[in-house]
């Protein structure tokens, strides 16, 4: 019985795993992972792990006795090296594993500033043992240069002041955050480091790190010098496909998929490193979000277990993200649309904004505002596109006008 192999043992290869036996997969699942950890939540480990408030072995997602009461095999500490689709095999570091069906769930990497690599001190943050290590720093009192205002380092930041340390944020865009959610929303989160005590410097890039083996300053493409004893890089992630070269699965920015996450015949990707035809927009995309790989995770584990009536991938964008104390949601699409911002009562969201094409809603964003975030989430789902009126309904929560 050759069963299922799962490359990736993480959210994404987990959830197709139960998913899988949720659906009645009565075959083999091995769930091989290159971690010497069970499968964890990565979202807090630039949140709680780092200040304390959660310790490791509170985001390990399952025990060993019910990863066994499922029948998962959890293969740890081994590498896929290879694959050879045409006779059904993954090369492994622990030797080679048969499958019937293949689920890719290799996730990405944290990218490196370039030169950096051998200093002490600079780290990046993906893994429990990045985060372990950034904590440690963080407990002797570092100055702390943040390098990228995205999720991940807005997130260390706060983490950071939470703790009273110093800290400056680099961020070579105009705003945090801009790519993702555009320049007025960016601008709104910038105002949480502000008031937070960060220092943020953005419009600038980093020339380099000073420091023979620890580092000792970041030096700013405008000259300015910050000294300091930490530095995170948080400046994106590369998709971990390399062991998949010369498999003939399209590895160009992750693994290309279609409609219903298949990369070749019997052969799917699920999570950070899947960039598919998302039907819902009619373009491919590769998101790095939680909630969007569980929603893939089900779609996958369905498919396998189901290959007579497949079903696609619609899902629409969302994460959140915890800085500051403060909730930021965003649900949908940012890319070439306008921002209109609702003005709003505190207790409803201390910022809410709709996103816009056109007459077209695309996409919203609150601070603080869970329960109408959800809402117009919903909204998005339901297909409900009409502009005006979802604007009076996003008022008729809480804006200006309620
Ligand atoms: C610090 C941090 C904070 C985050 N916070 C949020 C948040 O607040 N909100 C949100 O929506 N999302 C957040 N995310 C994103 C979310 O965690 C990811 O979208 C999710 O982890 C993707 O899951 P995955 O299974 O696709 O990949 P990953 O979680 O990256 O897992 C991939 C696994 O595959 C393993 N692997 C890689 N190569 C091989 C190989 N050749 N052989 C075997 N195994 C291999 C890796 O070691 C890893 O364990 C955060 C991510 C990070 C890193």
């Amino acid at each position: 019985m050759t069963g299922a192999v799962i490359v990736g043992a993480s959210l994404g290869g987990l959830r197709v795993a139960e998913g899988l036996r949720a659906a009645g997969y009565e075959d083999r699942i091995r769930l091989v992972g290159a971690e010497t950890h069970r499968p964890y939540d990565r979202p807090p480990l630039s949140k709680d792990i780092l200040t304390g408030g959660k310790e490791p072995s509170d985001i390990i997602f399952r025990s060993d006795e019910e990863l066994t009461a499922k029948g998962i095999e959890l293969v740890v500490e081994t590498s896929a090296l290879g694959l050879d689709v045409a006779n059904r095999r993954v090369q492994t570091t622990a030797g080679d594993l048969e499958f019937e069906d293949l689920v890719v769930a290799t996730g990405a990497r944290a990218r490196q500033l370039p030169g950096s690599e051998d200093l002490d001190g600079v780290h990046t943050i993906r893994t429990l043992d990045d985060a372990e290590s950034i904590r440690e720093s963080l407990r002797r009192g570092s100055r702390v240069v943040v390098v990228g205002a995205g999720f991940i380092g807005a997130e260390v930041a706060g983490a950071a002041r939470a703790l009273g340390l110093e800290v400056t944020v680099v961020e070579a865009m105009d705003h945090p955050l801009e790519r993702a959610v555009g320049r007025e929303a960016g601008a709104a989160c910038a105002s949480l480091h502000i008031e937070n005590g960060t220092t943020l410097i953005c419009g600038v890039g980093v020339d380099r790190l000073t420091g023979d083996d620890a580092v000792q300053s970041v030096v700013l493409a405008d000259g300015r010098q910050l000294d300091a004893d930490l530095v995170v890089v948080g400046i994106g992630v590369q998709p971990n496909v390399e062991w998949l070269d010369g498999s003939g699965v399209d590895i160009s920015n992750g693994v290309l998929c279609d409609e219903r996450l298949g990369a070749a015949p019997g052969i799917y990707a699920v999570g950070d490193i899947a960039r598919w035809a998302n039907p819902r927009y009619g373009e491919t995309m590769r998101i790095e979000h939680w909630t969007t790989t569980v929603e893939q995770a089900a779609v996958v584990a369905h498919n396998v277990a189901n290959p007579g009536s497949p079903r696609e991938c619609d899902a629409i964008p969302y994460f959140w993200s915890d800085q500051y104390g403060h909730r930021i949601q965003f649900a949908g699409r940012a890319t070439e649309a306008e921002l209109v911002e609702i003005g709003c009562r505190p207790d409803v969201a201390a910022y809410l904004a709709l996103y816009r094409r056109g007459d077209t809603f695309v996409g919203a964003l609150a601070i603080d505002g869970t329960v109408a975030l959800m809402q117009l989430r919903g909204r998005l789902m339901s297909g409900a596109d009409d502009f005006e009126e979802v604007r009076e309904f996003a008022e008729s929560l809480g804006g200006s006008n309620a």
